[in-house]
This record gives C-alpha cells, structure tokens and sequence, in this order.
C-alpha cells in the first residue's frame, strides 16, 4: 500500500520541527511531513513585538552547549546567536521584603546572609556526606542531604524558576541528570565542581537569544520545512494498519494522512488520548506527567531609575513569600535591544505547580500585583508605560517523582507500537535545547523502531 508519507511528524514545535530538519538535512527528497494543530509552527516559542518591546511568550533564551552549536550551525543560524549580557548574572532571592544576592557557588554561599552558622557548617560537610541511594529523589531531599536543611530554601527557588514547579515533587535524577551524574561520579559536588574546572573547556555564554528573538529559530525552520508542513490541523485520531498508520486530522473537508513512520512531537498529555484506543495502559501513563501554567506579565518602564536599580539578571521569590509571584527577569539587562531606547523591559512570572489559580486572576489584576510585587523588592518608581500578559497553560512538564521509572515503562510500551516514536519536552529534557538534539543518535526514544 502507498502512503502519503515514510515519516509524520505530529506536532511543530521546537521537538517536531528540529526533528524533520535532522531528518532531512542530508535528504532532501526524504519522504517526512509534519502535521501542527495550530496555524503557526513553533509551539511555546513565539516572540511578540509591540511598541518596540520584544516580548517572549515561551524561552527567554537558550542555554548553549554542543547540541545546539551543531544544530545552530546546520541551520546557519549561527551569525544570528546574541549573547546575553556578561554583566547581567546576578540572581537575587526574594525574602523578607528584601534581594538578597544569591551565591553562584559553594564559595559564595559562605559568605552570603542567606544561611546561618549552622547551614555554613552543612556546607562545608557536604565533601564528607555519602552518596544517596534513592532513585526516585526529589530536588528538595538531594539539596538538604547534601548541603543541609537551610539551603532547601535555594532549591525552592530553582524549581520555581526553571519548571514553575515544586522541589518537594521533582524528582533529581530526572530533572537535573547532570548534577546527580556528578555525585555518582565524584562522591561530592563540591569535588565534582572543583574536577571539572580542571577539564579544558569550549567557552560558550550562559544564555543567548537570536537577533530576531527566539522566534528566528522557528522562522529558519519552518523557511526549510515549508513544503513539508499542514498548518491549522490536528491529529485526532489513530490507527494502525499492518505497517501503516493512518492519523486522521480535524477540520475540513476530512483528511487523513497514512506514514510508516509517525512521530508524535506533541506533549504527553496530548499523546495519551490519541494512543488510548491502541494501548490504554500507555496513554495512562502518558496522562500521568502533569504540566504547570504560568502567567508571563510583561512590564515596561520610562528608563528613570530602572537601569540602576535592576542590575543583573532578575529575582526568583522565596516560598514563604505570600505572593503567588514566582519571579522577574530584568530583561533589559540581560538582553538590551529588547526594549527601545529610552525604555527598560521586566518579565515576571506567576503561577507554576504551587500558584494555579494564579491563572485565574484577570489580566488586569495580574499586571497590578506584578508591579506592585516588583516595586516593593526593588524600590523602582520609574513610570510604568506598558503592559501585557500572556497566560500559558498546561505549558511545563513536570519531571515528578518517579518520572524516570514512568518514562522507561513508556519506551517499552510504545515499543510495542511498531514505527512509533515519541519525542518532545514531555520526556528527558525540558529545554529548547533538549530538543534540538539529533535524532536517531540521541533524541528521547533513540532507535526509531520501524515496521
Ligand atoms: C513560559 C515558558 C518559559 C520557558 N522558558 C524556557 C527558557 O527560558 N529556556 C528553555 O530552554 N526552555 C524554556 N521553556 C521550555 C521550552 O519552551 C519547551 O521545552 C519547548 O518549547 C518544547 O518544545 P516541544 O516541541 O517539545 O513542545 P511544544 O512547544 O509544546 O510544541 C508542541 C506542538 O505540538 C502541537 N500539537 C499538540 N497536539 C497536537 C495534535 N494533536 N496535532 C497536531 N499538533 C499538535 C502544539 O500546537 C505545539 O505547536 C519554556 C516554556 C514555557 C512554556
């Protein structure tokens, strides 16, 4: 039987997308189609101009590494990475009313007001600690085991900022590998770090966007996929058909397309109900990774006194705040072109796993608090001149405990679905960059299983 295509791709997201570039880079008469639900390709990374800000609904930026300089120089995108501004690295903790500095290592955190004697001393035994035995960790338990009860505080933060979501629930190994790699390697962090400032390394910035936002990666991608790509319809069902699948779509007139190789790039939760009629103990465990919404309030000031006064990258709160704030990125700092001469950008965030009905709140009540919220950490009184608020929902995985055991028992699954892959943020890496990896080499189920 012929099909209309070898590979479908379902979902052009940064997953779908980067998937059907590798795919057909040294290929270019490779039978691979995508399929996108909405009318724009691109998923959560979409960049908005308005009134000369650039405001990101989705990735702020992207954390450089060897995936994304191989994938950035296959799509000649290269000349258009911008750095962010070295001078924009400072991290503070919201607390008590007030930032406190927060330490980028183990040296800082010594000196810093945020622990007290007995947490310096927890620190300072942490070389002495032994390895942890559980799997199934969570960020919250690692941090405290590792470094002593006062510093869970630091790991709060980091959830909220990274995942929106709660340190108490993600589980380690799934949500920071690299980190729980190096304890297994070096018995200890504090020695982990110290061995691997001894390796010669690529020097590459810690955080970078592209001359057009983020959206110029889609815009590259979606240039060299165009032919390939249905815009505006979504795959609402499946079948399997010996070694075809048949995905039918929505909308009109009725459409079907049949692969022998279907790749969902779409988030898990999307996913499960599309394979429940083929394997209903897959799509549970596929409903079963939750997602965080998160509110991005976008606010912009007169300059006034905002360069002096928010320096450095932004503040993330910390838990015992009564705020359901999570947040802000000086954004104008840390990427200055963002905002037109004369005006400063901030990005504060609300919501995640511990704040949902944040959401919920009116857009108008959002940008109230996001100012005020802002205002009373910062002492800013530059004038307001700008406003917007985007709300994204179900927007973040979250890697919970026993996210590792689930996402193995889903690659056995699906593995029993001949020509199935399923690729996307949902799975080993949350990142943008986590997606662009190439496929069959390392993407989130590595060898495609073919018909
Ligand atoms: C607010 C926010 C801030 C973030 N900040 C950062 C950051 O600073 N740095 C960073 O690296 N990452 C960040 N991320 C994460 C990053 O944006 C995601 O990891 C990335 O977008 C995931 O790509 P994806 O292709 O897996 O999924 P998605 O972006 O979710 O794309 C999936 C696509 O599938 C489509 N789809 C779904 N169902 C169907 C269907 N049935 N049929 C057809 N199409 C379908 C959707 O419309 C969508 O376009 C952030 C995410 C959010 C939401």
């Amino acid at each position: 039987m012929t099909v209309d295509s070898d590979v479908l791709v379902v979902g052009a997201g940064p997953a779908g997308l980067a998937h059907a570039f590798w795919r057909t880079l040294d290929a270019e008469d490779a039978s691979v189609q995508l399929v996108e639900a909405q009318p724009e390709p691109g998923g959560w990374v979409r960049t908005r101009r308005i009134e000369g800000f650039v405001c990101e609904q989705g990735p702020q930026g992207f954390r450089p590494n060897a995936d994304s300089d191989a994938f950035l120089q296959a799509l000649g995108l290269t000349d258009e990475v911008v750095a962010a501004d070295p001078g924009a690295k400072l991290r503070s903790i919201a607390r008590g009313q007030r930032l406190h500095p927060m330490p980028s290592g183990p040296g800082a955190l010594l000196r810093s007001a945020l622990l007290g004697p007995a947490g310096k001393l927890g620190l300072l035994l942490e070389p002495l600690r032994r390895r942890g035995g559980d799997p199934e960790e969570s960020l919250a338990a690692f941090v405290g085991r590792r470094f002593g009860r006062q510093t869970v505080p630091l790991a709060e933060a980091l959830a909220s900022g990274v995942f929106g979501g709660d340190a108490h629930r993600l589980e380690m190994s799934a949500a920071f590998p690299a980190i729980t790699e190096m304890e297994r390697e070096h018995g200890s962090l504090v020695r982990g770090m110290f061995a691997r400032r001894k390796q010669p390394r690529v020097r590459r910035p810690p955080l970078a966007t592209f001359r057009g936002g983020m959206e110029a990666m889609v815009q590259a991608l979606r240039h060299r996929l165009e032919h390939r790509l249905v815009l505006g319809r979504r795959a609402v069902a499946l079948e399997r058909d010996g070694t075809t699948w048949r995905v039918r779509l929505d909308g009109s007139p009725e459409r079907t397309l049949t692969c022998r190789e279907l790749v969902l790039a779409i988030p898990a939760r999307c996913a499960a109900p599309l394979l429940h009629p083929l394997d209903s103990g897959l799509a549970a465990e596929l409903a079963a990774i939750p997602f965080a919404s998160i509110a991005n309030i976008y606010l912009g000031f007169a300059d006034g006194d905002a360069r002096e006064r928010l320096s450095g990258f932004g503040f993330l709160l910390d838990r015992t705040e009564a705020s359901p704030m999570l947040g802000a990125i000086y954004c104008s700092s840390v990427f200055p072109k963002c905002a037109p001469p004369g005006k400063f950008l901030v990005r504060v965030m609300a919501g995640g796993m511990l704040h949902p009905d944040a959401l919920e709140r009116s857009e108008e009540e959002l940008a109230r608090d996001a100012e005020a919220m802002l205002r009373g950490y910062t002492g800013l009184r530059a004038q307001l001149l700008f406003r917007r608020v985007y709300k994204v929902r179900a927007a973040i995985p979250q890697f919970v405990t026993g996210h590792r055991r689930r996402v193995a028992a889903i690659r056995t699954l699906a593995s029993r679905l001949p020509g199935l892959q399923l690729i996307g943020n949902s799975y080993d890496a949350v990142s943008v960059v986590g997606q662009m990896v190439r496929p069959a080499r390392d993407s989130a189920f590595a060898e495609p299983v073919r018909p």
